[in-house]
């Protein structure tokens, strides 16, 4: 009979090395409430490391994180106003150094701006709908490929962009700029997933119907869940969880061969 053989130490060595290899972290902006802190939840759940940025509420993100750290997962909270060039780059610059390269990427930060016609609106709430759900999602595809991308050394992932069943509804007198950011979301994840699915990254996107979230509260009408869920036709609101699992569908092997795919999930809104 042969002697065993000892395994060679370095085996070790290549296991740990492996291990780190395949860490899978995650990207959630706009990460501390709504949709983005229970995607933040399930990736943790689900055995993601999390980064999740904010825009101010330093409180609500750090309770996010307590939970994913809760989980067994790392976390990372990042203040970061999307619609700023150099806050991209900040906060791409600090997932790098303090959690590693991302695999997955969930641009979910959004903004709506107060509702009323167009003709009622002011340039203010025009423009940081764009810098925050055009500009700012297209800066953050961008740094998410630039890591990602197997064509630029990357080990490939998957980018899941939040969009909105308002792209295809144009919201006529609540925020038709809005529905028009989306719509650009929409642009976005076809021809990103068409650009990039030879790198090794699959590109999709959401589309939430009417979702019970605090964006209504912040459109100035608190009570705009209660007043149309019945024009829902299965006659419901949505909950942010709800989103959260087609998101982290998406995000999945279970999708490994789905790009450049827009879901709805609205209720057959
Ligand atoms: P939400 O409850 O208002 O939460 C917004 C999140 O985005 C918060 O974490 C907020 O940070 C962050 N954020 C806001 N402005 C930002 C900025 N400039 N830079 C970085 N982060 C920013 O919103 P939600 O309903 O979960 O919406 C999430 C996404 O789903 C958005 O893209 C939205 O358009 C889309 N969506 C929502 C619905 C719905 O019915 N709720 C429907 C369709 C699509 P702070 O906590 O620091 O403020």
């Amino acid at each position: 009979m042969r002697a065993k053989r000892p395994a060679p130490r370095r085996q070790g060595v290549k296991k740990k090395a492996m291990s780190k290899q395949s860490r899978r972290i995650v990207l959630v902006t706009g990460g501390s409430r709504g949709i983005g802190a229970a995607v933040s939840r399930l990736a943790a759940a689900a055995g993601y490391d999390v980064a999740l940025s904010y825009l101010s509420d330093n409180k609500a993100a750090e309770a996010v994180v307590a939970d994913i750290e809760g989980a067994g997962r790392r976390a990372l909270a990042i203040q970061a106003d999307v619609g700023v060039p150099d806050d991209v780059q900040k906060l791409f610059r600090a997932v790098d150094e303090k959690l590693g390269t991302i695999t997955a990427l969930v641009n979910n930060a959004g903004v709506i701006g107060r509702a009323g016609r167009l003709a009622d609106a002011d340039d203010a709430t025009i423009k940081t709908c764009i810098d925050v759900n055009v500009t700012g999602a297209i800066l953050v595809a961008r740094e998410g490929i630039r890591r990602m991308s197997t064509r630029l050394g990357g080990r490939g992932g998957a980018i899941v962009n939040v969009s909105s069943a308002a792209s295809t509804l144009g919201s006529p007198g609540e925020f038709v700029w809005y529905a028009a950011s989306k719509g650009a979301m929409d642009s976005l994840t076809l021809g990103l997933s068409k650009e990039v699915g030879a790198e090794g990254i699959r590109v999709n996107a959401v589309s939430p119907g009417l979702i019970d979230t605090d964006i209504h509260a912040s459109a100035g009408s608190p009570d705009r869940v209660e007043r149309l869920k019945g024009g829902v036709p299965l006659g419901r609101e949505g909950t942010a969880k709800e989103v959260a699992q087609a998101i982290m569908f998406l995000l999945s092997e279970e999708a490994a061969y789905i790009s450049g795919a827009i879901l709805r999930v609205a209720g057959g809104r």
